[in-house]
């Protein structure tokens, strides 16, 4: 009775620092997988803990084990103790390391859900709900807000002289340089095929209007691409219509839509390569 209440002790604190040992394996994984800083830096000393704790555990076995003067008889609190606190972390390891998986997973997805592959800025479902918010949040504090157009002039002429791998490209470096100038609160986004909306919040139209020339001023200097047979540098201009939230009778998103959309079709009846605001074809008309 007595040896079989030894083994019974003994075995559940080994077993107990085995599964410890087990749970540094995905404590290790997480480790590597986070950035540094002061989470990285807890895992660690949790870590550090466990690997004492293992040393302890094993102290505590072999030291019962050696001896052969016990007898507190077949009292299992304390190894109990010891085995279930050993499973406790190593769920916890196991459980940690795959939340943090899933988590980084289902970050990308949604990073992929409501991004554009081609232009690596945001898509049109992220732009119908951005717009939706913006104007919420204008209409509820007073605050302006503006929405800018950009479609690219005769761009069907792009990709039937250099091919559309080529028009990919202009689009990919269109984007790119549009997020370099817009500011960080302004949201960019792919709106068509070639069209690129930007939601400006807490922008006047004034101010939106000299983004707007900025930016097709920018865009018609820079090289957006090489042409692969002549290795020439290909230049664009672009169109844009901007228009503001009024807070008059109508200050709906879809008014505010249909304003940038009508002050862009303006620009192109005129000409192409111009920057147009509701009131210049409203003047013009
Ligand atoms: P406009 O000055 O009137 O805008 O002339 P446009 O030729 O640009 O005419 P429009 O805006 O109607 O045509 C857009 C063209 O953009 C047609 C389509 O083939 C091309 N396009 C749309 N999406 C993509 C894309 O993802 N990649 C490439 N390479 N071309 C695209
Ligand atoms: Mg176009
Ligand atoms: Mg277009």
């Amino acid at each position: 009775m007595h040896i079989v209440a030894v083994l019974a002790k003994v075995g559940l604190v080994y077993i107990g620092a085995i599964f410890l040992i087990f749970a540094l394996f995905p404590i290790r994984e997480l480790i590597a997988q986070l950035p540094k800083g002061k989470l990285k830096t807890n895992w660690i000393t949790l870590a550090t803990l466990i690997v004492i704790f293992i040393v302890g555990y094993l102290f505590y076995a072999t030291d019962y084990w050696l001896d052969h003067d016990h007898n507190d008889g077949f009292d299992l609190v304390v190894p109990f103790i010891f085995f279930f606190g050993g499973i406790f972390v190593f769920l916890v390891g196991k459980l940690s390391l795959k939340t943090a998986s899933d988590m980084r997973k289902m970050a990308i997805l949604e990073h992929q859900s409501i991004t554009d592959s081609l232009m690596g800025i945001n898509n049109r479902r992220y732009f119908d709900q951005a717009l939706d918010d913006e104007v919420k949040i204008a209409k509820r504090y007073g605050l302006p807000l503006a929405l800018i157009l950009v479609d690219v002039d005769r761009f069907k002429d792009v990709n039937d002289t250099h091919g559309h791998l080529i028009g990919d490209e202009v689009l990919r470096n269109l984007a790119k340089a549009i997020k370099n100038i817009a500011r960080e609160s302004d949201v960019v986004c792919r709106y068509g095929g070639e069209e690129i909306a930007i939601i400006t919040p807490n922008t006047s139209l004034e101010k939106a209007m000299i983004l707007a020339k900025r930016l097709n001023e920018t865009v018609k200097k820079s090289t957006m691409a090489l042409s692969c047979a002549s290795q020439e540098e290909i230049y664009i201009t672009i169109s844009l219509g901007v228009s503001s939230l009024n807070f008059g009778e109508v200050s709906s998103r879809e008014n505010l839509l249909q304003r940038a959309d009508n002050a862009l079709y303006d620009a192109k009846r005129n000409g192409r390569d111009r920057v147009v605001t509701l009131q210049d074809s409203e003047k013009g008309s």
